[in-house]
This record gives structure tokens, C-alpha cells and sequence, in this order.
């Protein structure tokens, strides 16, 4: 499987020079993670480009992620001093802590500010990550109804705007967009298992055996019951007994996997499998 192909280095050049633009405006950063895989979705030339701005991590989609190994991610990023929180911007919750937690590292800042006789000034803030974790959600729901409190402030591009989004923060509407690591393999799976990958680029029904055998190995049991299939060592009989089970037929009555692996990867990516997380911090010790 070939990862490599949806950012061309072109891409990445554009991204990272736009992402340094986008950082010289703000004073704060929120990394936002996708909870089922924190490694994999975040992006250590983040930490390069940061310098000592302060960084607030947000863990994305924890409804959709394994509460017990989500607990360990934070301890995990406690452990290593920085701040974390967990959020569910599909509904909104711990968006309110998020909030605080941005106003706890700014502090420095603002304190900063104070002693040069600096007031009245607003912190502002970015929200960054790779595609698909959920910032414009995130953007759109902390937007909502406050309102915008300068289009056209110097160095913001035409279409950016600052928006209040509590006292003495002020948000970048427009997301910074990391590009995704793909130096090894098992990075470039897992962002293709939620979706941050475009799907043409992989074979689907690969695809769906790595979840099989990534959900017999750490859910067992899972898809047995869901799919009513007994699973088995080949993967690929597996996603046959899906097929069958499913009714994923070609014409002339022919099983269609590919047709199975796609319904497999749907279930999983709409939270239909359960509460999953595809990389744990034990991993990394
Ligand atoms: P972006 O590319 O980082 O801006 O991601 P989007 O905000 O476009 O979100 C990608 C998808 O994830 C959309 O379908 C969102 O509805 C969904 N999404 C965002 N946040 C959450 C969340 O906390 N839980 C769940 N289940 N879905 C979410």
C-alpha cells in the first residue's frame, strides 16, 4: 500500500509556510487530536514551528474512542507536561474546559503583557490538526453566536476573521491545517481507518483486513457479534462471511467484499462498532 500519494511534497511546503503565517498571529494553539489515534494524527513539526507558544492538546471525538484507553492518553500527555483535554464537539462537551484550559496557558502571556503596562489586549488563538479530527466542527460550534469582532485586521488573509469567544479570547475562524505523517506504514493505516486519507488511494478491502485483524487482536469478539461471523484466522474469510452475512452480492449472485469492506470501514468510522481506539500509549513506552 502506498501512502504517500494525496500530499505531494508541493503540498506540504504550501501547508507549512501557510501554517507559519497563521502562527505568527496567534498567541496560543490548540492541537487537536483524534482520540482513537493521538500519535497518529498529530505532527511533530508542530512542535518546531511552535517555539515556546504555549499549546493546549484537545483530544477530538471521545465518543466515538475507548474511554479506558483514553484515560491513559491523558495521563500519558500529563505525564509529559502538557496540557490535555477531551472533547466531544459533536455535542459539545468539554468544550467549556477546553476554553478554560487555553486561558490557563496564556497566562504567561498575559502576564507578560501586564508588566509592560500592556492592557485591553485579547488573547488570540488557533485551532490546528490534520484533516478530518474535527476542527471547523469545533470552530463552528465556539463561533455559534458570538460574533465577529474584526475581518480585517493586518495579516489575516481575506475570509479569516477574529471571533470572541470568551472574555479576552479571540478565535481564528479558519483551522491551521496539518499535513499527516506518513514515514511509517502503520501511521498511514490508521489515519485511513478514520477517514483522514482519501479513500481512493487504498485498496478497501486491504483496508478492511487490517481492522479485522487489528479488532480480533484487541476486540474480540466484536465483530463476531455484530456481523454474526465467527472469526477466523484469515481475514479475508472473514470479510467473506460479512459479504454473506450481509448480503453483498455482485450479479449473478457472486460475493461482493469489496462491497463488505466498505459497509466494515463505514460501521467503524460512524462509532457502529463500538467505542474503539486503534493505538494505545503502552505502545509507545
Ligand atoms: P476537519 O477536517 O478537521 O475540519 O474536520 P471536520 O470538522 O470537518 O469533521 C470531520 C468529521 O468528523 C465530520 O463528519 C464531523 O461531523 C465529525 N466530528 C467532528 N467532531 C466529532 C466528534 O467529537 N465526534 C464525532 N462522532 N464526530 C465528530
Amino acid at each position: 500500500m502506498d501512502f504517500k500519494i494525496q500530499w505531494f511534497p508541493g503540498h506540504m511546503t504550501k501547508a507549512k509556510r501557510m501554517m507559519e503565517q497563521q502562527l505568527k498571529l496567534v498567541d496560543v494553539v490548540v492541537e487537536m487530536l483524534d482520540a482513537r489515534i493521538p500519535r497518529s494524527s498529530s505532527n511533530p513539526m508542530l512542535i518546531q514551528m511552535l517555539g515556546d507558544k504555549p499549546k493546549v492538546v484537545a483530544l477530538n471525538k471521545i465518543d466515538m474512542a475507548d474511554p479506558e484507553k483514553t484515560e491513559k492518553w491523558l495521563q500519558t500527555f500529563k505525564n509529559s507536561g502538557l496540557p490535555v483535554c477531551k472533547v466531544d464537539c459533536s455535542t459539545g462537551k468539554g468544550v467549556k474546559q477546553m476554553v478554560a484550559a487555553i486561558q490557563q496557558v496564556a497566562r504567561p502571556v498575559t502576564d507578560k503583557w501586564l508588566r509592560k503596562g500592556v492592557r485591553n489586549r485579547s488573547i488570540r488563538v488557533m485551532i490546528v490538526g490534520v484533516p478530518n479530527v474535527g476542527k471547523s466542527t469545533l470552530i463552528n460550534r465556539l463561533v455559534g453566536k458570538n460574533k465577529v469582532v474584526a475581518a480585517d485586521r493586518p495579516g489575516v488573509t481575506r475570509g479569516q476573521q477574529w471571533v470572541t469567544i470568551a472574555k479576552g479570547l479571540e478565535l481564528l475562524d479558519t483551522p491551521g491545517v496539518l499535513w499527516p505523517k506518513f514515514e511509517d506504514q502503520t501511521v498511514g493505516l490508521r489515519l485511513a481507518f478514520i477517514g483522514s486519507i482519501k479513500d481512493e488511494i487504498l485498496n478497501t478491502e486491504e483496508l478492511a483486513a487490517e481492522l479485522i485483524q487489528f479488532m480480533k487482536k484487541h476486540y474480540a469478539g466484536v465483530l463476531a457479534e455484530k456481523y454474526a461471523i465467527t472469526e477466523v484466522e484469515d481475514p479475508y474469510a472473514c470479510l467473506t462471511d460479512i459479504a454473506k452475512n450481509r448480503h453483498c452480492l455482485l450479479r449473478g449472485s457472486e460475493l461482493d467484499t469489496n462491497k463488505a469492506a466498505m459497509l466494515l470501514i463505514d460501521d467503524f468510522r460512524n462509532g457502529r462498532l463500538g467505542k474503539i481506539t486503534l493505538e494505545f500509549p503502552e505502545d509507545y513506552e
